[in-house]
């Protein structure tokens, strides 16, 4: 008898996955794959242990669904058997009697109901004859659906070692065939998932919280059922089969298999365990009780929250009042008929091993992590794998992703918050760039139909000033008077016709200039109170750059006066003038008033000021802007205001490329 290719028991509902990966760690096989954070259940590769089922807390993992298939059977001609796992009494504890839960089946539609522990009886018997034999080689059980695909995946070179016995629910079937005619229909009713991917000889298998599920769409309760007795045969000590060493008190029922003989372990440390260590030769001669769960008691098709002792003691007392009520010859009756039927179970190996990944590209998946050498391995289990290598292994066989790696998702994480810092930062003083050049747009507007108004008036005043200086003797001291008007309107008419040329954006006019003589030109060009002293400094080795002239003297003595101005009460100005081969760098720093936070980003502003009315303009630092910014050049500040925080006092810097060499 061959197995069929088993049915994909466990499904994904993705949109309540989590991506915790608590199921990845929990799947003994790592039949878990994580696809763009969803994790997806590998069919291959599941042994249908339900662990991923029972660990979800998102209930994002469910179960093959068999209630509307045993419906559908249970409309049908056919004649139903309901086959109840002896685990039963484990799980229907609020129902005290358990000829009512027989009832209750019973009032389903199923024409038969029976205890698999009859199953277990006679299988039992083959087990200790296997045993008990001279030349026994050992074994591994093979009742538990769920190892049995373990050992046929993973270990297939010891497929040969599983007893070749049937498990107690196929024998269970094959007796009520045998009684009720072949095309009897048997529904299997237990703990476990994996039964329903265990053989084609049940027709349905039902979780005992599907059958729960029944009792309610059917209205069935306790309460409004007559109890009723089991259909025979009836199971004997089998009943303890679910509970630790079940199968082995069953067979040692008849006392002759030696205790050494038997090997029990439990869950899927220590069956995995237990058959390396069979595999690799450690245990030789023994039989190996192998159970997927902690007894089938708590098999992932009970209700969530069953207590393990409880339940264990509830199977217990069950078995005890059914030993004290049995009818031993009639039970010896129906094992002698229906031990000689066929008993018999083959296995085939189908192996479903991964080929190991090359070490290159285990360390490749290990580097994509941030994990250069063994130190990087953490080794922390939150991606579900035991190892980094591990994970890094499912990465390169396309079962993970380097997400899954949460002290390196961590790190990413902050890296990309630094640099949205970084990049809020930028945003920041691009907005501020921004705004000061629709400024500087708007003050160019402004500047221009003021020039455009004074250039007419300037004419006339410097037309009839030279016409009045001409007239003038020498030596009148009026002449001097008059060169002064002629002089500063002059100046004014440049500056009204530089304020139109930067409207216009017009070009700078670049001279070649020595810039320490220009610096010190335009400190003797501006009056200095006594209360100021002045001190100028050159850090230049080449003094020529190319520069408008014109309009650079605005810039610095613009820089000069502001200086001066903050400082009522005296202080001192200090001019300097630094340079590299690309940029030439002017500094005007005052130990003045200096300027208060809050108008560091205003000062630039056209009308700007905080001077008393009549004495700024507010234009200084809004046309030192856009020269500087038509030199292509940067400006500094840094100013303190809060004599708490030191001495207050600006320093202006300009810098402006050197310009053609
Ligand atoms: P104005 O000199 O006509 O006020 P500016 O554009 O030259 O216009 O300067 C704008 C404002 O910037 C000034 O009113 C002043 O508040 C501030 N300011 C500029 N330079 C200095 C400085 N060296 N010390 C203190 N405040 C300054
Ligand atoms: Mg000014």
């Amino acid at each position: 008898m061959s197995h069929s290719y088993h049915r994909q028991l466990v499904f994904t509902i993705k949109d309540r996955c989590r991506v915790c990966f608590t199921c990845v760690r929990e799947c003994p096989v790592k039949a878990i794959k994580i696809i763009n954070g969803q994790a997806e259940v590998i069919n291959d590769r599941c042994i249908g242990c339900g662990n991923c089922v029972r660990v979800c807390s998102q209930g994002a993992k469910i179960a093959l669904r068999s209630v509307d298939a045993v419906f559908d059977l249970l409309t049908s001609k056919s004649k139903i058997a309901a086959c109840i796992a002896p685990s039963f009494p484990a799980e229907f504890t609020e129902i005290t009697d358990y000829k009512v839960l027989v009832g209750m089946i019973r009032k389903l539609g199923f024409d038969y109901v029976t205890e698999v522990s009859f199953g277990a009886d006679i299988v039992a018997r083959e087990y200790e004859k296997m045993i008990k034999t001279n030349d026994f080689e050992g074994d591994i059980s093979s009742d538990c659906p769920a190892i049995v695909y373990f050992i046929r995946h993973y270990h297939p070179d010891i497929v040969s070692y599983l007893a070749p016995i049937a498990s107690p629910m196929v024998a269970m079937s094959r007796v009520m065939k045998k009684k009720h005619g072949e095309a009897l229909k048997v529904v299997f009713i237990g703990p476990c998932f994996a039964k329903k991917a265990e053989t084609n000889e049940t027709d349905e298998v039902l979780t005992f919280r599907e059958l729960r599920e029944m009792f309610d769409k059917s209205n069935i309760r306790a309460e409004n059922t007559d109890p009723s007795e089991f259909d025979p045969p009836h199971g004997g000590k089998g009943a303890i089969f679910p509970i630790s060493r079940g199968l082995y008190y069953t067979a040692n029922n008849h006392e002759s298999i030696p205790e050494e003989r038997v090997i029990i372990a439990e869950g899927q440390v220590n069956y995995k365990e237990a058959i390396t260590e069979f595999e690799e030769g450690y245990i030789r001669k023994k039989h190996l009780m192998l159970l997927c769960c902690e007894g089938c008691i708590m098999g992932p098709g009970t209700s969530p929250g069953g207590k393990r002792f409880a339940r264990s003691a509830a199977v217990g007392e069950y078995v005890n009042k059914k030993l004290q009520n049995i009818n031993k010859e009639s039970w010896e009756r129906d094992i002698q008929e229906y031990c000689r039927i066929d008993l018999s179970q083959t296995f085939t190996p189908e192996d479903r091993r991964l080929a190991p990944p090359t070490n290159e590209d285990v360390q490749l998946a290990l580097q994509s992590m941030g994990k250069f050498s063994p130190g990087d391995h953490l080794n922390c289990g939150a991606c579900g794998y035991d190892t980094c290598v591990d994970h890094a292994s499912a990465i390169v066989n396309g079962h993970a992703e380097t997400e899954m790696c949460l002290p390196f998702t961590i790190e990413k994480l902050h890296d990309s918050i630094n640099n949205l810092n970084v990049s809020n930062e930028k945003l920041a003083k691009a907005k501020a760039a921004l705004q000061q050049s629709e400024k500087l747009a708007h003050m160019g507007q402004l500047s221009a139909g003021i020039a455009h108004e004074l250039n007419n008036p300037l004419g006339v005043i410097t037309m009839y000033s030279s016409i009045l200086m001409d007239e003038t003797p020498e030596g009148d001291p009026v002449r001097e008077d008059l060169k002064l008007i002629v002089e500063q309107a002059d100046r004014c008419k440049k500056i009204v016709s530089g304020l139109l040329n930067f409207a216009r954006k017009n070009q700078v006019n670049l001279t070649e200039t020595n810039v320490v003589k220009f610096m010190e030109h335009s400190l003797n060009s501006i009056i200095k109170p006594e209360k100021v002293t002045c001190t100028f400094t050159s850090n230049i080795a080449d003094p020529i750059g190319f520069l408008d002239i014109d309009q650079m003297m605005q810039v610095v003595t613009n820089l000069e006066k502001n200086a001066i101005e903050a400082m009522r009460d005296g202080g001192s100005l200090n001019v300097s003038v630094e340079g590299d081969r690309e940029e030439i760098t002017f500094i005007v720093s005052d130990t003045g008033s200096g300027i208060l936070k809050e108008n560091m980003d205003k000062i630039f502003t056209p009308f700007f000021t905080t001077k008393e009315m009549g004495k700024g303009t507010g234009l200084g630092l809004a046309l030192i802007y856009g020269i500087v910014k038509m030199h292509k050049g940067k400006i500094h500040v840094d100013s303190n205001a809060d004599p708490a925080e030191g001495p207050t006092g600006t320093t202006f810097r300009i810098s402006i490329p050197r310009g053609r060499n």
